[in-house]
């Protein structure tokens, strides 16, 4: 192996959690899957295939190159969808390469006209509407004319979807400003209904909107984090463990973080360990060296906190997390040895580390981040 860790991706996790979500899923509703930010962080190039192979045919991306590397690695004839960045010369590619996009301005909608006059292609547009998220989306007083410029371009555009996103749906302190949202969208989007060419879909909702309000799934849903293993925030959990109650932990991570022991070495009590004064040993002390730094993606914030598991007992960081190592206590293991196993997130026998621990703090919104954080050039295996 020339990389000092690599990261698993289980099958099984996968399969079990897109169960999870389609046995959520108001009849006919469809699942597009969300794999921006490299799938947070579990890596496009694995992902797509593997959630090819469970029965996705549809990935939403943020922007043109993750529409590209998804394009590059698709088995199948999946539907791409861009949800946000995409210049004039991507726009070329996607209209060329019937990968869907995202519509929330003038300019963009004319330019795609444009192209796809040019190339005799039907642009694939999903219109977004502001419905007061106050990011992307057409104002309100710009539909009239938004409906006018697609029913006389008819000819070029497929509409794919209308479609809106919801300011919070994870957390019930957003309720109201979501209900409003909700009701807007359905006011604001009758006058697509009487356009020429139908929308495909209209859709508005993520993972916790997708729980916690199964109505706002409308035609189809866009689901990042719950695919993944995760909920979207703490509420959404416990929200669905009072209704699930049978099974307390439905959710599977997909993803493991491994390396190994780089080598030990023995420390006399009262001796700093590592850069300058972070850790002072109290009693002689084992220590190991793991090749995982700040440079890899564990945070420095986990100096003298992190944990990893080795022979299946949690060890803890010790002193600061360097560049492209760290130092771990291994006093209370014992014949441990260079190369055997080290988990940073995963399964050791018994023990467990969850992203969460990881993160050494359960914030809410920290699974995302810390996600997408692990490096994209970690490689990538997938298991059963
Ligand atoms: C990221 C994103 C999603 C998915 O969000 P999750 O909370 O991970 O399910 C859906 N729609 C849009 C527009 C997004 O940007």
């Amino acid at each position: 192996m020339l990389s000092t860790s690599y990261i698993e991706l289980s099958k099984k996790a996968l399969k079990s959690n897109l169960q999870f979500v389609k046995n959520r899923l108001q009849p006919g509703v469809k699942l597009c899957s969300i794999i921006k930010g490299n799938a947070y962080g579990h890596g496009i190039e694995l992902f797509v295939p593997l959630a090819e192979k469970c029965g996705v045919r549809r990935f939403g991306v943020f922007s043109a190159d993750e529409a590209f590397r998804t394009s590059k690695v698709q088995q199948k004839k999946s539907h791409i969808m861009i949800m946000g960045m995409i210049d004039e010369a991507a726009l070329e590619w996607a209209i060329e390469n019937d990968i869907e996009f995202f519509v929330f301005d003038l300019g963009r909608l004319e330019k795609s006209i444009q192209i796809a006059r040019q190339m005799d292609k039907k642009a694939r547009i999903h219109v977004e509407l502001e419905t007061g998220m106050n990011r992307t989306g057409f104002e309100k007083k710009l539909i009239p004319q938004v409906v006018e410029t697609i029913q006389e371009n008819a000819s070029f555009l497929k509409l794919m979807g209308i479609c809106t996103h919801l300011a919070g749906a994870e957390s019930i302190a957003n309720y109201y400003r979501v209900k409003k949202q909700r009701e807007l969208f359905h006011k604001i989007k009758r006058p697509f209904q009487n356009l020429s060419i139908k929308p495909h879909f209209y859709h508005m909702a993520s993972s916790a909107a997708t729980m916690r309000y199964p109505k706002a799934q409308l035609d189809m849903v866009r689901v990042g984090i719950l695919q993944y293993g995760f909920f979207p925030s703490q509420e959404i959990r416990i929200e669905s463990f009072q209704k699930i109650k049978k099974d307390p932990n439905p959710l599977q991570r997909i993803l493991s973080w491994k390396s190994s022991v780089m080598s030990l070495k023995t420390v006399k009590k009262g001796s700093f360990i590592g850069y300058g004064n972070a850790f002072l040993a109290s009693e002689d002390m084992r220590i190991a060296s793991v090749p995982v730094g700040y440079f890899h993606g564990f945070s420095r914030s986990l100096s003298n906190k992190g944990r990893v598991l080795i022979h299946g007992h949690p060890a803890n960081v010790v002193g600061t997390v360097n560049m492209n190592m760290m130092l771990v206590d291994v006093s209370h293991l014992v014949g441990v040895k260079p190369g055997d196993e080290v988990v940073l997130i995963g399964n050791q026998d018994e023990s467990e580390l969850s992203v969460t621990s990881f993160a050494g703090q359960t914030g809410e919104q920290m699974n995302y981040e810390l996600l997408t954080r692990l490096p994209e050039n970690i490689p990538r295996q997938i298991t059963a």
